[in-house]
């Protein structure tokens, strides 16, 4: 590739809101052969709405609510804004908490009003052996409607089962058909549960899902699409940041927090899903006219 080349292609990809933060990253993405995209905040919206409550016997559904919703008060989480969000619509009061403690990519716990109160996903419970049975269709069904299912224990009882929704961007199925069409392998990797993410994946087409992995197992799946061919990985989170390092091409997310922007080879200016065929596009005409 001239430098000539590069520098045009690295402007026409600006023009469409694509920053190519290395020159020899738009000439790798070209021999690209999947694109690993991470699911919230990339192929969704990222802000998430509570549409699921439900209590088991013993329990009311607002202290419930309010209980959860004191302890989501000290989480950063998407999901914990939507359950405060929830919680403030209803008029309920919020009580402050003692021992506060976020688990990574797997929910949160706290103590309110003496109560201990656990909430996050089913291996978050099993991890504190708190069985789900009672619950688990409940919380299936969420899954299978494409939102991410949660459950609440109270003092060690299973309490709840929450749903939250995160809509997929507009953009985002035409983007993964026309990857497709374009001979690339397209694939999704995710903290959520496994419903969740083959509901989401079916909606867009996608038909590779790695679900219920933390960090480090999005970086796993990384090597192993790696076998392959070079990895395109997407993302958006802190989380994320590992992936987009190991990966033979990390996009971040304008949007998206610093780390994951910091630490990829090109960035999406407006969040739009849509700029990795534009990237996609931009790099395979740069090389075609050198060669
Ligand atoms: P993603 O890969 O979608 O960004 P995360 O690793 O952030 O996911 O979270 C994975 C899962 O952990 C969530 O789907 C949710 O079940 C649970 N979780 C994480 N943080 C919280 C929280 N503050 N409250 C409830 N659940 C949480
Ligand atoms: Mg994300």
């Amino acid at each position: 590739a001239t430098p000539t080349s590069v520098m045009v292609g690295t402007g026409r990809a600006a023009e469409l809101g694509v920053l190519f933060r290395r020159g020899d990253a738009l000439q790798r993405l070209q021999e690209v052969r999947t694109i690993v995209f991470d699911k919230t905040g990339t192929l969704t919206e990222g802000r998430p709405e509570l549409t699921d409550l439900s209590v088991g016997e013993g329990f009311e559904e607002n202290d419930v609510l309010r209980l959860v919703a004191s302890v989501e008060a000290m989480s950063e989480h998407p999901i914990a804004e939507a359950i405060v969000r929830a919680a403030e619509l209803r008029g309920l009061d919020l009580s402050g908490v003692r021992g506060f403690e976020s688990i990574t990519g797997l929910g949160a716990r706290a103590t309110v009003d003496g109560r201990t109160v656990l909430v996050g996903a089913s291996r978050l419970m099993q991890r504190d052996g708190i069985a789900t049975t009672a619950m688990d269709r409940a919380a299936a069904a969420i899954g299978a409607g494409g939102r991410t299912p949660l459950f609440v224990a109270i003092d060690g009882s299973l309490a709840a089962t929450i749903g939250v929704a995160d809509p997929v961007k507009s953009s985002a199925s035409d983007t993964v058909s026309k990857l497709k069409g374009r001979g690339l392998r397209v694939a999704l990797v995710t903290g959520d549960a496994r419903a969740t993410a083959d509901a989401i994946a079916q909606e867009l087409g996608i038909d590779l899902v790695t679900a219920e992995v933390m960090p480090d197992g999005k970086v796993a799946a990384i090597e192993q699409f790696r076998e392959q061919g070079p990895v395109a990985f997407v993302g958006d989170g802190i989380n994320d940041a590992p992936a987009l390092a190991a990966a033979d091409i990390g996009v971040a997310m304008g949007t998206g927090t610093d780390v994951a922007i910091e630490t990829a080879d090109v960035v999406l200016m407006r969040g739009d899903p849509a700029g990795v065929l534009r990237a996609v596009d931009v790099s395979q005409r740069t090389m075609r006219n050198i060669r």
